[in-house]
């Protein structure tokens, strides 16, 4: 996705739901901001966040989605329950 935005008086711009929904990123994660020559700004994780809860801890990455055990867990119990 990409999309235009107005940045603030104070610098700010906010990301669009969509966007930080694609990228993982949840309000409280840490961001790493770098800039390239040609002027292009990047925004990225600082640490690898569930996609589901956005906590960065005991998470693990599986075919590039990245998730937390409890959220794991979550799912799984949902999918015992679906399959009775
Ligand atoms: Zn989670």
């Amino acid at each position: 996705m990409e999309t235009s935005k107005k940045i603030c008086k104070n610098g700010s711009i906010t990301l669009p739901k969509q966007i930080r929904a694609e990228a993982g990123m949840f309000p409280g994660n840490a961001v790493n901001i770098s800039t390239s020559a040609d002027g292009t700004v990047t925004i990225k994780p600082s640490a690898p966040c569930c996609r589901f809860c956005g906590t960065v801890e005991n998470v693990i990455v599986a075919d590039n989605v990245v998730i937390c055990r409890k959220c794991t867990e979550k799912l799984l119990a949902k999918v015992d329950v679906t399959n009775d």
